[in-house]
């Protein structure tokens, strides 16, 4: 009983201390090591909040200035509707991930909908991720190919909802369309990625709209988004023209030297 209680006190003592470090980061480290990386938290307003605040305590709510401009921009397209802009999982400015590294992407949730067809901003399960919209029997179905292909990660965020909850609501075309249509207005939007099915279920048609490929996660239970990245694109063509310039005119003086 005696070793017992003693593992059990020093346990207790290093969570205390890891909790005590980890919101200390939280609040005083992160925030000012962000802006060195160019990114800044989720600006939140009357129409854009966490889905889950747990984002915002794990400090996975940073993206780039230009990413909380397009969010706005999506906020005004929205005005006079009851839709949200619910973002789950975006960028953590220390450490590097495996999809979202850049602050440049951001995961939205999908809208909902009453049995009445009224638009709700309540989510079917606590994470907010893994509850899926399948593809109807006469829906083409990109999971089912992905699974059969052996890519049997496409379908991990099943395990990730930690429950699901408001049965009675509904997937939400007409909202969901709406957000989407809203965040298309914008020219920073480099890609959109939904799965197949929803896509030609909600009819749309922008070339922005992707398919992200078996090698990621199904995406029928969220909308990821990400910026334009051509201008740092432009950017970095002109560096490296510049460079070979500069290295042929050191060859060429290296060459032509008088002898
Ligand atoms: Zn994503």
């Amino acid at each position: 009983m005696g070793i017992i209680h003693l593992v059990s006190l020093i346990i207790y003592k290093n969570v205390i201390i890891f909790v005590s470090l980890y919101i200390f980061s939280t609040l005083l480290i992160v925030p000012f090591v962000a802006p060195i990386g160019g990114r800044e938290k989720v600006k939140h307003s009357k129409k854009i909040k966490p889905t889950n605040h747990m984002t915002v305590l794990l400090n996975r709510n940073y993206v780039k200035p230009k990413l909380n401009k397009l969010l706005i921009e999506t906020e005004k397209e929205l005005k006079g509707t009851n839709i949200e802009i619910h973002y789950l999982d975006a960028n953590f400015p220390l450490l590097p991930h495996l999809s979202h590294n850049d602050g440049a992407k951001i995961d939205l949730s999908l809208i909902y909908e009453t049995q009445k067809g009224i638009i709700t901003n309540k989510q079917r399960s606590i994470s907010r991720y893994g509850y899926f919209e399948v593809p109807k029997p006469t829906e083409y179905n990109q999971i089912e190919r992905c699974l059969k292909s052996g890519y049997f990660q496409y379908n991990y965020p099943q395990y990730l909802t930690f429950g699901k909850i408001n049965k009675d609501l509904r997937f939400s075309e007409t909202g969901t369309k709406k957000l989407i249509k809203s965040i298309l207005r914008n020219d920073d939007l480099g890609k959109l990625f939904i799965e197949p099915h929803k896509k030609n279920r909600m009819n749309l048609k922008d070339s922005r709209i992707k398919y992200h490929g078996c090698r990621a996660v199904r995406h029928d239970d969220h909308i990821h988004i990400q910026l334009n990245e051509r201008i740092t694109q432009v950017y970095k063509n002109v560096v490296r023209t510049l460079r070979l310039q500069k290295l042929v005119h050191f060859v060429c003086t290296f060459v032509f030297r008088e002898k």
